[in-house]
């Protein structure tokens, strides 16, 4: 049973892994999942940023580039009067080009027109106010293309840069157009509301200082950025962008959250329902070594049970029952009447039985019944009948126990027959007796009787006195008193022959019948010794009792016919032990032959030429009848020992 339930413990714990790596692995999945999301999710990101810089990138560059050609446009109409430049300037500041001052500047680098007016050139390098860069004009001039000047700081918290476009007429420079770019208008121009809405752009110098931003939301910015080297301004300036921080989605938070959600439910169920199998496991266990033990039990019945339905189909029986019959249980379940154990020749009976138990009619008190087994043989049975009542309370069939009475019944018939044999028997004791105490012990007093008189006779007719006649005379009525005894005790044993019981002392009754026997013991010149060890009180016929040791005794005797006189002996020794009384009586005659020693008890057996043979089988009827045993063994020193024993009565 242990080695069984471990092994199936070890069954259960790797079952359990089977959902426990499933849920590991979901979980790992849907984070991996959440993870992947996450990096396409920046991956697009990033990609947006970047196609959104090279845009922009273009976009301000168009920008420049149209300026450029703007300014390059410029004709002398426009510089020779102050007005004209004027309406030149607003025009070009007009259209978002980000530019917030136009100056013109004569071929020799001299400050022509300017909108708006350029300060003090003192002030100017102070407040930031535009001072054309003589460094970036001179270039202009001499290369013949527009060139942009160092990005310098405007009123402290703006920075601004210069484009010197060179104007040629009539194939000679006529001037230098600057326009002056003011790095947060021109931000504000060119970056639309949409790209403003989603990064913080800024212009930097190499230097990483930042020139200016343009930015429309204030909220968290990410680490990673975009830069985009902002030429042809040149001086290093570069584009910057950072993403805002953009809130997840929704649908992308719902999912993350019911996913986790999910997870633990899972995770729940999953414990619940190992608690729960746990729980039915334990169940289980018990209830299967309750099982073990209910069948061990009804394996070990000597009693069958057999279950019906309401049908009288069979539907149980135990291997008690199995073994009763002969029939496996297998090849019974299911069956329906006739059964295959029904005796052939009482079916009709068994049927009647059957159907009355079926109809709730059986005899209560159980009915004995004969079944047949298998090989045929007939066994008598004793069926209790009573309802099988289910687990919900309800009649469904017929429970039975089957008590196999067949050797009880035997031993109760060999006990009848017994008797019967017996009373027949002691019958034949009363008559055999009587024939025999007749013959036997009539002939001594008879014989006496005859002797006596016929002495008598002799004398009286030698006309002897009758004083010396009277003596033989006397004996001849003692002699004729012993024959009347005879007769007496002839009557006795009649009146006897009923069953009667008393308390018998066991040693007076073998008194009695030594005494019985003294004639012939005399006569035989036989020793006799009676070693009585104990009282005994015993419970029987004082009659019968008395006649089974008298013929024990007078074999005894017989059998010492050829033995020397001197060697003539009887040993007769009473003990009592453990509730029994036992008589032992040794002789020392000639022994029992082995081939006759088992025939000895047959009725009728003899070996000798006058004997009728039918004591010792009386001896043993009646010793067995007390509840007690006869038996025999050789005497070690010869002859023959027999052995009575008999219980002693209830004190
Ligand atoms: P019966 O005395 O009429 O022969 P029993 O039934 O008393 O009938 O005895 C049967 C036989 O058992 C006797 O014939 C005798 O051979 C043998 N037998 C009985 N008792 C003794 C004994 N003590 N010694 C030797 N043989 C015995």
């Amino acid at each position: 049973m242990p080695s069984f339930s471990s092994k199936r413990a070890s069954r259960w714990r790797w079952l359990w892994i089977l959902p426990r790596l499933a849920f590991i692995l979901f979980v790992g999945g849907v984070a991996l999942l959440l993870w992947m999301s996450e990096q396409a999710d920046k991956e697009e990101k990033r990609a947006t940023l970047t196609s959104d810089m090279l845009w922009l990138e273009q976009n301000l560059r168009f920008h420049l580039t149209r300026n450029e050609e703007l300014l390059g446009r410029i004709d002398h109409a426009h510089t020779s009067d102050a007005r004209a430049f004027e309406s030149f300037a607003r025009t070009m500041f007009g259209f978002d080009s980000g530019l917030r001052q136009l100056i013109w500047l004569s071929a020799e680098g001299a400050v022509r027109l300017a909108h708006p007016a350029i300060m003090e050139p003192g002030l100017a390098g102070e407040t930031g106010e535009a001072i054309p860069s003589r460094q970036s004009f001179r270039l202009a001039r001499s290369i013949g293309k527009p060139v942009y000047g160092k990005a310098y700081p405007y009123f402290g918290n703006d920075w601004q840069f210069e484009v010197h476009v060179p104007v040629s007429r009539d194939g000679r420079i006529a001037g230098v157009a600057v326009g002056v770019y003011r790095i947060r208008d021109l931000l504000g121009d060119s970056v639309p509301w949409w790209l403003a809405e989603r990064y913080r752009i800024s212009v930097m110098e190499d230097s990483g200082k930042v020139l200016g931003t343009r930015s429309k939301v204030e909220s968290a910015i990410t680490e990673e950025g975009y830069q985009v080297s902002f030429d042809p301004p040149g001086w290093g300036l570069t584009l910057h962008a950072v993403p805002y921080h953009a809130p997840r989605p929704t649908a992308s938070l719902v999912l993350s959250a019911s996913l986790v959600i999910l997870a633990m439910i899972v995770l729940w169920s999953l414990w619940i329902l190992r608690r729960h199998v746990l729980r039915r496991h334990a169940v289980e266990e018990q209830l299967g070594q309750e099982h073990a033990f209910r069948k061990a039990m009804e394996d070990s019945l000597d009693t069958g049970m057999r279950a019906r339905n309401l049908d009288g189909e069979i539907i149980y029986v135990n291997p008690a029952f199995c073994r009763m019959v002969g029939w496996s249980a297998a090849e019974l379940i299911g069956r329906r009447p006739p059964m295959p154990y029904w005796a052939d020749d009482y079916l009709d009976e068994t049927r009647a039985l059957h159907d009355r138990v079926l109809a709730g009619e059986g005899p209560g008190e159980g009915f004995e019944l004969k079944l047949k087994r298998r090989n045929g043989e007939v066994i008598d049975v004793l069926i209790h009948e009573a309802p099988l009542i289910d687990a919900r309370g309800q009649h469904s069939g017929w429970m039975g126990s089957i008590v196999d009475i067949t050797e009880r019944k035997q031993a109760d018939e060999r006990a009848r027959q017994q008797q019967d044999r017996l009373q027949s028997t002691a019958r034949l004791v009363a008559m055999g007796e009587m024939a025999s105490s007749i013959a036997h012990e009539l002939n001594q007093p008879l014989a006496a009787i005859s002797s006596y008189c016929t002495g008598a006779a002799n004398l009286l007719r030698n006309e002897t006195p009758a004083a010396e006649v009277l003596p033989a005379l006397d004996k001849a009525v003692e002699q004729a008193r012993r024959a009347g005894q005879v007769v007496r005790r002839i009557y006795n044993l009649a009146r006897h022959s009923e069953d009667r019981v008393e308390l018998i002392d066991l040693g007076e009754r073998v008194d009695a019948a030594l005494t019985l026997m003294e004639v012939d013991i005399r006569q035989k010149i036989i020793h006799v010794t009676f070693d009585r060890q104990a009282k005994a009180i015993i419970e029987g016929d004082p009659v019968l009792l008395e006649q089974a040791l008298l013929n024990v005794l007078r074999n005894a005797v017989e059998s010492m016919r050829d033995t020397l006189p001197e060697q003539r002996q009887i040993d007769i020794t009473l003990t009592c032990s453990d509730g029994y009384a036992l008589l032992t009586i040794a002789d020392h005659g000639c022994g029992i032959d082995a081939g006759v020693a088992d025939k000895l008890f047959d009725p009728l057996f003899t070996t000798k030429a006058e004997g009728m043979g039918m004591g010792l089988a009386i001896c043993r009827s009646v010793v067995e009848n007390h509840r007690g045993r006869l038996s025999f063994e050789a005497n070690p020193g010869g002859g023959t020992v027999f052995h009575i024993l008999l219980p002693l009565a209830a004190q």
